[in-house]
């Protein structure tokens, strides 16, 4: 290691500013001690951000989850996150403080986190930092599930589109999702019992994919799924994991026993296309799903 590299470990080792490397599935490789007292990461450990955010949360440690329900909190947070190049945000911490935090996906797909306290910058140009923050988060958020809403899944569609033209992305797979026989929970048990449902499936779905998976609700009970760097056989095999734990979970508070399946149209992506000529065909191969009896996965070339 040369002296520069030592002396730069060293610099990072003692830095105010918090320091840290996730891999692509959100695993955390490096942290620096600033990021770890300010995360309670013990010395050694290494976990994902999903499980740190959540072992925070349930101590009322580390930053505040600025919305009522933390799953949801979740989910939109995980919408964005390992999917722009360059996220900005500013969080209030339970001990007070308050933070700049700087996350860039660097190509291959890590994460670079830094974060500054900023705790002492002036009380009011900070809550107006924080509405802009709030105001691009909900914009992009479907407000149910906290999914990407379909302005913002098509959004990510077009960034992929773009990465295959410009030759920095390799395969990525599209699939649409229809919940089977939705009608039939609001007519049985209420449309408060369907909101559920769909929280649920959102739920399930969202922990079984990467961090660089992007998962938004088009609307109703269609849902799209994007899985970059995945060829079929791979999304395949991961579709079929997702409807494992889709078919297990019971989505209905009070219908414990209650249980839902879905259909799903998939295809690749090509330098040619277009978001309207992929939707297309993932909707073609999902109605072909439906055709042939619902509860499966179509693939369309
Ligand atoms: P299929 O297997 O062919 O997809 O049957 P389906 O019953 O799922 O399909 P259909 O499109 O006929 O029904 C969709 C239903 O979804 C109708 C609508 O009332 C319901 N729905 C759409 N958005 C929401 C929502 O936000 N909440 C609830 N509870 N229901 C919704
Ligand atoms: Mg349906
Ligand atoms: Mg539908």
């Amino acid at each position: 290691m040369s002296a520069t590299v030592a002396k730069l470990i060293e610099g990072v080792g003692q830095a105010d500013a918090m320091i840290a490397l996730y891999d692509p599935a959100g695993l955390i490789l490096f942290a620096n001690p600033a990021f770890r007292r300010a995360f309670f990461l013990g010395p050694d450990e290494r976990i994902d951000w999903v499980s740190m955010m959540r072992r925070n949360h349930a101590h009322r440690r580390g930053p505040i989850v600025s919305h009522d329900d933390f799953e949801v909190w979740l989910s939109s947070s995980l919408s964005r996150r390992g999917k722009v190049p360059s996220l900005s945000i500013e969080t209030d911490m339970h001990d007070g403080t308050w933070l700049h935090i700087v996350e860039q996906t660097l190509p291959d797909g890590h994460i670079l986190f830094t974060a500054l306290d900023i705790t002492r910058l002036g009380e009011s140009e900070r809550a107006l930092r924080q509405e802009r923050d709030i105001a691009l988060k909900s914009a992009s958020t479907d407000p149910l599930t906290g999914l990407s809403n379909r302005a913002h899944i098509m959004e990510l569609l077009g960034c992929r589109i773009m990465a295959l033209q410009a030759g920095r992305s390799t395969d990525t797979a599209a699939m649409l999702i229809d919940l089977d026989h939705f009608k039939q929970v609001n007519d049985r048990f209420g449309h408060v019992a369907g909101d559920q449902v769909l929280q649920a499936f959102a739920r399930t779905v969202r922990a079984g994919l990467r961090t660089c998976d992007a998962f938004g609700r088009i609307g109703g009970e269609e849902f799209l799924i994007l899985f970059p760097d995945q060829g079929i056989a791979d999304a395949e095999t991961a579709v079929g994991r997702l409807r494992d734990e889709v078919r297990e979970v019971s989505v209905i508070a009070t219908q414990p026993d209650f249980r839902i399946d879905f259909s799903a149209g998939m295809t690749m992506v090509r330098a040619d296309d277009t978001v309207s000529t992929v939707y297309t065909r993932t909707d073609r191969a999902l109605y072909a799903a439906k055709a042939e009896g619902r509860g499966r996965l179509k693939l369309v070339g």
